[in-house]
């Protein structure tokens, strides 16, 4: 429909959907611009620390993300998430989002805030990001830095955070839920609800680190909620449950017809990621070595072909998988999927039975009936 000047487009015949739906192009990407943190959570899964000098001279460069950007605008991207590690750590930060911007790419940029300056502000009031989402540990000083690690770093989340709000930045929050701070998850979902209308959202589901270490590792299991406690988080929260319990049809599927297949998501349609030194990932978890590709020496479009070839193509031979994942109809409930599974087991059917202890939990608190956990 047209009235000469407008042209309006039923959603369901818009041009992008017709490119998710053939699975053609990305719509968006995930570019992580450094590994590093001012900060150094309990349960992160890819900090190294602020001073890391190998990490930074490995560190993509302005010209390169521009590239890697450029190849992606061209294959029909058009959102780009800037995240890290803490983006704004990067001393050149203005200059990458600028470069992004100018591609025309619609962004987002994920921070802790605490290093939120006055020039970020007004760099985010002339060029407007889509948001800004700021993870929220804590609202008490305690909690915070004990998550955080990070003597100061309350009080300088609560000056960032009151720069972006009061230069009227568009800011949504999010909170993820661990044992350091589960108790207070109320008061940070009150916190973020009385600053922001119409967005936050809170994750339990604490992953591995990308790069094994096992130390590291131990101290994120430590951390993990109990998969009851996950669920009652669920049925705790009101606005979340009435939103689960408003999709519940949603979570139940019906077994595979390709048992074998691992991926049963939409990855192969979906936003790919760049870590900080160039390496390509169909989504941000999935490392496994058949599916990346290293930006520095290969061009977007191939490394994206690859991925997606060696998605369609894989298979677990192992009738356990088969038998488990393969005929699961909470799948939807679930967080464990090949990329999980290989950070937890260094293969991608390798099972893991908390995540499915997890499924089951939420599963029965929406009085879904399922077989007992595999
Ligand atoms: S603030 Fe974010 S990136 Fe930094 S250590 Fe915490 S979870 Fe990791
Ligand atoms: S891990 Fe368990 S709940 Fe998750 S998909 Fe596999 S069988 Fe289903």
């Amino acid at each position: 429909m047209s009235d000469g000047y407008v042209q309006n487009t039923q959603l369901r015949d818009a041009a992008f959907l017709e490119r998710l739906r053939e699975g053609g192009s990305p719509l968006g990407f995930e570019l992580e611009v450094t590994a590093r943190c001012n900060n150094d959570c309990r349960h992160c899964l890819i900090n190294l620390p602020a001073g890391d000098a190998a990490a930074r001279d490995a560190e993509l460069t302005v010209g390169e993300i521009e590239r890697i950007a450029g190849e992606a605008v061209e294959l029909g991207a058009f959102w780009c998430l800037v995240t890290g590690g803490e983006p704004l750590l990067r001393e050149d930060f203005a200059e990458i989002y600028t470069a992004l911007r100018r591609l025309g790419l619609l962004t987002s940029v994920f921070t802790n805030a605490c290093l939120i300056s006055a020039e970020h502000v007004r760099l985010f009031r002339e060029q407007p990001p889509r948001d800004v989402e700021v993870t929220v540990y804590g609202v008490t000083k305690e909690t915070y830095e004990r998550v955080t690690r990070r003597p100061g770093s309350w009080r300088a989340f609560r000056r960032g955070v009151d720069l972006l709000l009061d230069g009227g930045v568009k800011v949504r929050f999010k909170a993820v839920a661990l044992q350091s701070n589960v108790d207070e998850l109320p008061q940070i979902a009150r916190f973020c609800r009385e600053r922001t209308c119409d967005y936050f959202r809170f994750d339990a589901m604490l992953h591995l680190r990308y790069d094994g270490d096992e130390a590291r590792n131990a101290l994120i299991r430590a951390e993990r909620l109990s998969p009851e406690k996950i669920a009652s988080l669920d049925r705790e929260d009101a606005e979340r449950w009435a939103a689960l319990e408003k999709s519940r049809e949603r979570y139940v599927v019906p077994p595979s017809d390709d048992p074998a297949r691992l991926f049963r998501c939409g990855v192969r349609r979906g936003n790919f990621a760049v870590s900080p030194t160039g390496v390509y990932r169909p989504c941000s978890s999935l490392w496994q070595p058949g599916f990346v590709s290293d930006l520095r020496r290969t061009s977007l479009k191939e490394a994206r072909r690859r991925g997606v070839e060696a998605i369609d193509v894989a298979r677990s031979g192992d009738p356990a998988f088969a038998a488990a994942c393969g005929a699961c109809q909470i799948g939807n409930l679930c967080l464990g999927c090949p990329a999980h599974f290989y950070l937890e087991t260094s293969q991608l059917d390798g099972v893991v039975p908390y995540f499915c202890a997890v499924a089951h939990a939420r599963a029965a608190m929406l009085g879904i009936k399922t077989s007992p956990p595999g």
